[in-house]
């Protein structure tokens, strides 16, 4: 990927939040070279830039925050943006959170495709990473290590048997995070559900928009892939390192992690820029502009 890109008209979408529980109008809007991924507030006309400094509330999802706007649960998104190697974007949100649709990235990566993507012909560099960054304790953590393009090495252990110890190795690809990653959908477990909505979480959950989890039975029907849950976290990293705001060449090894590893990770690795190097990629790349094929109003398809 040796250029910066854009989508190459609008795309539309509507749902609930998964937290708040509020329905929220969904527009991407192409964006000119450099601008990144920014969600615009059009309720409140604060826009949010999708990077590191702005990310708070790390429990259940991640959430950006700037000048009192919140733009909360943007980790789906923003992984389908990544996976589909889209750099540059306009996230329009009526509310504060990102509608979860059907809990994975599958329906962001299907309006990207629907809208089309336009390469910028602006050199887009790459972040390698020069030395080990590990971030958290012996039982959770994450360690960003050296390597040619961004591999992932996942683990997950949970005590109920539905998902017991999982794990995911692998290449992040466009081809891989669109086939085998995108549509790992979000997970909870439902004896953790009053106290989640005690606290005004999950307020927007149900079985239609996540993998409800009830001891050792899955209540929402049949799975995905028989380890979806790992590949889902992976799916939930790959959107937390969209913060760094270049494309990550590491091998990035998680154990039991979460948001807040995830954003640690990214923040520990931007706090020692000795630890990495932005480099331009010498590949040359001709003009190519994928036309548009499809509906640009997803509603109706996303409903379904
Ligand atoms: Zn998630």
């Amino acid at each position: 990927m040796a250029w910066q890109s854009t989508i190459l008209r609008t795309a539309s979408a509507s749902g609930v939040g998964i937290h708040g529980g509020e329905q929220v109008a969904l527009r991407l809007r192409p964006a000119p070279p450099g601008t990144g991924v920014v969600f615009v507030r059009t309720d409140l006309g604060i826009a949010i830039p999708a990077r590191a400094e702005n990310a708070r509330d790390l429990a259940y999802a991640t959430t950006l925050r700037l000048r009192g706007a919140e733009a909360r649960t943007v980790e789906h998104l923003l992984a389908a943006v990544s996976g589909t190697g889209v750099t540059n974007l306009f996230v329009d949100l009526s509310g504060a959170e990102v509608p979860i649709l059907d809990g994975s990235a599958l329906p962001f990566v299907e309006m990207v495709r629907r809208a089309g993507v336009e390469e910028q012909r602006v050199s887009l560099p790459e972040m390698r990473v020069r030395r080990v960054v590990r971030v958290g304790d012996d039982e959770r953590w994450i360690e960003l290590r050296p390597g040619d393009d961004l591999a992932v090495d996942y683990q997950v252990s949970y005590d109920s048997p539905a998902v017991g110890r999982q794990r995911f190795t692998g290449a992040i690809t466009p081809q891989l995070f669109a086939s085998a990653i995108a549509p790992a959908r979000t997970f909870g477990f439902l004896e953790e559900v009053a106290a989640l909505r005690e606290r005004g979480l999950g307020l927007g959950g149900s079985l239609e928009n996540c993998i409800v989890v009830d001891q050792g039975r899955v209540l929402s029907g049949a799975l995905r892939f028989p380890d979806e849950f790992v590949r889902h976290k992976v799916l939930d990293l790959i959107g937390d390192l969209a913060l760094l705001e270049y494309p990550l060449r590491a091998h990035v090894v998680a154990h039991k992690a979460g948001h807040a590893l995830h954003v640690a990770a990214v923040s520990e690795l931007l706090a020692n820029p000795e630890a990495w190097e932005l480099v331009e990629p010498d590949r040359i790349a001709p003009l190519s502009v994928r036309p548009y094929t499809g509906e640009v109003e997803t509603e109706a398809a996303l409903a379904g």
